[in-house]
């Protein structure tokens, strides 16, 4: 029996040193120098394959054993899994890979129209296992250079180019190449910055000037476009302009509303701003106001109303099983409600899923106790349409009287609010 024991302390240690060995910045470096040392590998046998299909690999499993004989390159030494990229959308069916395929089954229509414009300078294998302040991914590109980047590299050209001479290059004859793409948009103001970048004011007039020309009058995707290229070189007059027309054509567009808001700020009329904030974002307007009161059948066939709630904090949790960041944030609240549910704080959920296997699925899995309302309907759920709900999460948290506190709350803030509002000082 001692000796059994003296092995599990002995094991305990060496498994928390081996985790204390991953946190120190000589063996991160080690390991970003390995991984790096893997994807070369796997560009080298992703070549010979291509040469001998005349096509890319479906999965990376794919180049094993024929073109990757050892299928531990596969493996990002940082992936504590050994085998698993961060995203279950990109996990390989056939074997453990760490590694991330962009050209995937579900992704290549997109990824190879985007290699259009971005070229082979663009990520075809990514590690997502060493993400730190400097960089959310090390990327293989197509032409089998190893670069950090941010995650979505599309909003950050100049990682992924040796230089902005070269990005300028590449997306300038991009979307010169393919004008009527709808799909690449985004790029031009992207160009426009990295003309800034490059002390090219004169170019990017030129090729915002270009655009008006092709602008189509009814588009008001087209002109949000031209919007975003004038903010990148400081045009907020003229951006004035163009928002007040387009409010007077789209009436009801929010982006619209959100856009003359910033305008408004950054140009000092801080009461307009505001009015524009409210009308992008209506709930704004309930801070501090009592919520009306809704009634509905709970998933256990009850009914519910916030009124039921009135002398508790409540959290209105408008929510839904298929929203990562709904429920990344789950387990914030589930400790937030253990910590203050006997001292008279309360969730609601209202589900916005349509599956309600799932939902009662994951509700039991994860032990959530609270109620929940759920009508199968989606974002047209009676209690979503009633309160305006355009986007999720939507964290209520409303005071003892009834009375909206703040539509976010979330993160860190979620646990200082509800004890905030236990007290009865609820200061947003
Ligand atoms: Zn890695």
């Amino acid at each position: 029996m001692k000796v059994i024991a003296t092995i599990g302390i002995v094991l305990g240690l060496l498994v928390s040193l081996a985790h204390a060995e991953v946190a120190t910045p000589e063996q991160h470096e080690k390991n970003i120098e390995m991984c790096t040392q893997n994807l070369l590998a796997i560009g080298k046998a992703i070549e010979v394959y291509e040469k001998e299909h005349s096509d890319f690999p479906v999965w990376l499993s794919d180049l094993h054993p024929k073109h990757l004989i050892d299928s531990n390159v596969l493996i990002c030494p940082s992936d504590p899994e050994g085998g698993k990229p961060i995203y279950t959308g990109n996990t390989d069916p056939e074997m453990p890979v760490s590694y991330s395929y962009e050209i995937n089954p579900e992704y290549r229509e997109w990824k190879t129209e985007q290699r259009k414009v971005y070229g082979d300078a663009m990520p075809i294998v990514r590690c997502r296992h060493h993400a730190n302040e400097d960089f959310a991914v090390l990327n293989l590109s197509f032409s089998s250079r190893v670069y950090r980047s941010a995650n979505i590299w599309e909003n950050k050209p100049t990682e992924i180019y040796e230089n902005v001479e070269e990005a300028i290059v590449t997306l300038a004859g991009g979307i010169q190449r393919h004008p009527d793409n709808a799909n690449f948009a985004y790029v031009y103001p992207m160009l426009v910055s990295l003309y800034m970048k490059a002390e090219r004011a004169k170019d990017a007039e030129n090729l915002i000037n270009r655009y008006k020309e092709t602008l189509k009058p009814d588009s008001i995707r087209e002109h949000l476009v031209l919007g975003d290229m004038l903010k990148r070189i400081n045009q907020d007059e003229e951006q004035l302009q163009l928002y007040n027309k387009l409010e007077e054509q789209f009436p009801e567009n929010r982006t619209v509303f959100r856009r003359l808001a910033e305008i408004h700020d950054r140009l000092g009329n801080a009461e307009l701003a505001n009015e524009y904030r409210i009308k992008a974002d209506p709930v704004l307007a309930l801070i501090g106001k009592t919520v009306p009161d809704f009634s509905a059948m709970d998933l256990d066939g009850n009914p519910i109303s916030l009124e039921q709630y009135r002398g508790k904090v409540v959290l209105l949790d408008f929510w839904a099983v298929w929203c990562g960041p709904c429920i990344a944030e789950m387990p914030n609240v589930k400790a937030v409600y253990n910590s203050y549910k006997d001292e008279g704080f309360d969730i609601i959920g209202i589900s916005l899923d349509t599956d309600e296997d799932h939902l009662r699925d994951y509700l039991k899995e994860n032990d959530i106790p609270w109620r929940q309302v759920f009508s199968g309907e989606g974002w047209k759920s009676p209690v979503a349409q009633q309160y305006g709900i355009r986007a999720i999460p939507a964290p209520w948290l409303i005071d003892k009287d009834g009375t909206l506190i703040t539509h976010q709350a979330r993160g860190e803030k979620l646990e200082r609010l509800v004890a905030e509002a236990l007290k009865g000082k609820s200061t947003n």
